[in-house]
């Protein structure tokens, strides 16, 4: 009788547990939901997955593990890198904590870029994440190229390697790809090796798929851990942020984008879109003219992620 007692008084206190529990979880997901829609990506980071990324990257990971030493690219350091959005402190953090005695990356082919910006343009990034696929990025490219516009593709390892022909198609119009991890995880929130694994294995179906290695990279969510920048910065590559969301994944109304667009855009911005990832992204290819035409009408030049640092490094445009 007792016992029966005990257990059935157990009960509540289950219950507030389980309460108390799901709270913590929900909490614990609010920041992610912040940049990510319902959840295109989950189930695609489990263990079952390690089969099918590229027999490359493994093979590359041992082949650079004797690689030398830092990498790092001309023009590009640490302090140049572009991390976090829009009004977060650019950290200077150089010197990097921890020695990530780890496989190396490839290093990037990219040849750094030239540009010449005349006195006192003003100029503008733009950037499409988490394609490519055969839906939004074809119509995106039509109307960059219609429009004569360059832009800058941060593209996951899960799509490159079904759409190869589109990541040509990219490049080949003069266009810039940088890598946006494998699986799209929180790299903020995974060891080392496993950031390395992320990036290596999207290397290497870049390299397949366009035929170059990028210099650029840009965290999944925008979160950026101490040992991200170190990694990158080992490997000469530029984590890449964004002055702009235009909140095209969380669909907001092309009004409400083109809006946020023109207000909140200033030289040297990077604005953020999506070509791939869910239903609000056939927002995407109706806003980019709009966008387009505004900033221009208002004197804004646009060029890839490489083009501004370049400028912003020589201090030529207003960037
Ligand atoms: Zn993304």
């Amino acid at each position: 009788m007792r016992k029966r007692r005990l257990k059935r008084r157990a009960w509540p206190w289950k219950m507030l547990l389980f309460i108390v529990g799901l709270t913590i979880l929900s909490a614990a997901g609010t920041r992610e939901a912040v940049h990510a829609w319902p959840h295109l990506w989950t189930g695609l980071s489990g263990s079952g997955q390690q089969a099918s990324l590229p027999n490359g990257g493994e093979a590359a990971a041992s082949q650079a593990s004797g690689a030398a030493s830092a990498i790092s690219r001309g023009g590009a350091s640490a302090s140049d890198q572009v991390t976090g959005n829009a009004g977060a402190p650019q950290q200077t953090a150089a010197k990097p904590a921890v020695v990530h005695a780890i496989a190396r990356l490839d290093k990037p082919t990219v040849k750094p870029a030239v540009y010449k910006a005349k006195p006192g343009s003003k100029l503008v990034a733009l950037t499409f994440d988490d394609g490519p696929d055969n839906r939004y990025t074809p119509q995106i490219l039509d109307i960059l190229k219609k429009a004569n516009v360059h832009a800058t593709f941060f593209t996951v390892g899960t799509q490159v390697k079904k759409y190869p022909a589109i990541m040509k198609r990219i490049i080949q119009e003069g266009n810039e790809i940088g890598n946006h991890s494998y699986h799209h995880p929180d790299l903020s929130k995974l060891p080392d090796t496993k950031i390395v694994n992320e990036l290596m294995w999207t290397d290497t179906l870049i390299k397949r798929s366009a035929g170059i290695v990028p210099d650029l990279v840009r965290a999944p969510y925008g979160a950026v851990s101490p040992s991200l920048k170190a990694i990158a910065m080992e490997n000469g590559r530029t984590l890449v942020g964004w002055t702009v969301d235009t909140r095209d994944w969380a669909g907001d109304s092309v009004p409400a984008m083109r809006l946020n667009v023109d207000r909140n855009t200033h030289p040297g911005g990077i604005i953020l879109m999506h070509c791939f990832g869910g239903k609000h992204i056939k927002n995407t290819p109706v806003l980019l003219p709009l966008i387009i035409k505004d900033l221009q009408s208002k004197g804004y030049t646009f060029v890839t992620v490489d083009q501004l640092l370049a400028a912003k490094a020589k201090g030529s445009a207003q960037a």
